[in-house]
């Protein structure tokens, strides 16, 4: 009939034949199509095979809304025999075998969930927000459950929290393609663990030649199990954070020993602090200078900081091992209790620290994922478990361009 032609070309159903249409109540569309090509195919390896038996129901597989109608494509898949497979269902042109929604749906679901918020995609696809997130979760673990690591020689990892009572997950990234590989509950030892012995063979783990993460024992400790010829380094990153968490330590000590003048004083420092020589404003390092006379221990544990940056310019790991040295010797010396904390935990890891210098290795890479990361948080105000944030992360950092995985005949914007 000439109007299903139409239909079929004005919904740019390609390869299907328009067999029927009817409209139902909360403007859903029922189209009737069935394989364009003359059929029953085997979905394994395309040849044709006979027919044994008719499903009793169509099977519905919703597709892209259009004009507000929620629309469904209607066909009844028969059971067929090829010659190689056995017994098995006719392949269906337009979704995978199994998905309840077309690869087009698909293909538009995905590309709206790397830009927007899952709300705004599920109002767009005509489907409630749970819809969405329980397709979504099938979609990515379906393109992701054939997909073997590869190539892994440098390694970052790092924790990140989802949730706001402090949950967290372990991330593991390929820090030469800045993607992330591999998500885990937990940040302890048995998480970290289970990705080495169950996504990596031992070749694998033995081709790693260099691993980053932070000065947490769970990960260190992993990492010199699993990975016998990787250099441990620590994420510089990290280390600088310790610092800064120190120098905080001493103000803070300060300010509760203050009285309300002295306070006046010690106002407003806090970021001052935090802040790298290279972006300090001149007003800025004139306030610090001002501190020497205005309380000498918060100016002792600034100027130690200041000057460890040094530390990552130096090129041999001989003088910066040197450097490193003198400057733990100073801050034993300070008086100043976290600053004392901290050098000895510089000590007590300064081989991954020292890394740092003959490897130029950073999770910098990973800060970048983590910002997307958090972009994607906080784009859901939070999430409450685990898997649908871990299906966003894939979705945007992950190792797997998985919009691409879709063929272009159904890529649809
Ligand atoms: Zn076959």
């Amino acid at each position: 009939m000439a109007e299903f032609k139409v239909i079929a070309k004005l919904l740019k159903l390609k390869g299907m034949k328009v067999t029927g249409v009817s409209f139902h109540r909360e403007r859903v569309v029922r189209i009737g199509v069935k394989p364009f090509k003359n059929g029953c195919r085997c979905p394994e390896c395309g040849r044709r095979g006979t027919i044994v038996r008719q499903r009793p129901e169509p099977r519905l597989w919703r597709d892209v809304p259009v004009g507000g109608w929620k629309v469904f494509l209607c066909f009844t898949p028969r059971e067929i025999r090829c010659a190689t497979h056995g017994r098995i269902e006719e392949n269906i042109p337009w979704a995978e075998s199994g998905a309840r929604v077309t690869l087009r749906y698909e293909y538009l679901m995905l590309r709206y969930c790397q830009r927007m918020t899952q709300k705004a995609a599920a109002e767009l696809l005509g489907v409630s927000a749970s819809t969405l997130s329980e397709q979504l979760h099938r979609s990515i673990e379906r393109r992701r459950s054939s997909h073997r690591l590869r190539g892994l020689r440098m390694l970052g990892i790092d924790e990140v929290s989802y949730c706001k009572r402090h949950k967290y997950a372990t991330l593991v990234y390929d820090l030469e393609r800045a993607v992330v590989v591999w998500i885990g509950r937990g940040r302890g030892r048995e998480t970290i663990d289970s990705f080495f012995e169950n996504r990596l063979s031992s070749g694998q783990r033995a081709r790693v030649q260099a691993a980053c993460c932070d000065m947490s024992e769970a990960y260190m400790g992993a990492i010199r199990e699993h990975c016998p010829n990787a250099k441990l380094v620590l994420d510089r990153f990290h280390v600088v954070k310790a610092i800064n968490d120190a120098v905080d330590e001493v103000r803070k000590e300060q300010w509760r020993q203050a009285d309300v003048s002295q306070r006046k004083a010690l106002k407003g420092l806090r970021w001052l602090l935090y802040r790298h020589s290279s972006t300090r404003s001149r007003r800025e390092t004139r306030t610090l200078q001002a501190l020497e006379r205005g309380n000498r221990r918060i100016y002792r544990a600034w100027r130690l900081k200041d000057e460890l940056e040094q530390l990552w310019h130096y090129q041999a790991p001989w003088a910066a091992r040197k450097f490193l040295k003198r400057w733990t010797t100073a801050a034993l010396r300070s008086r100043l209790e976290p600053m004392r904390k901290l050098a000895r935990t510089l000590r007590r890891y300064q081989d991954g620290i020292l890394a740092f210098v003959s490897t130029r290795l950073t999770n910098a890479v990973s800060e970048g994922i983590n910002r997307i990361v958090k972009i994607v948080k906080n784009r859901a105000s939070g999430f409450r478990d685990l898997p649908p944030f871990a299906d966003l992360i894939y979705l945007t950092v992950g190792d797997v361009d998985i919009p691409a995985q879709i063929s272009s005949r159904f890529r649809t914007l």
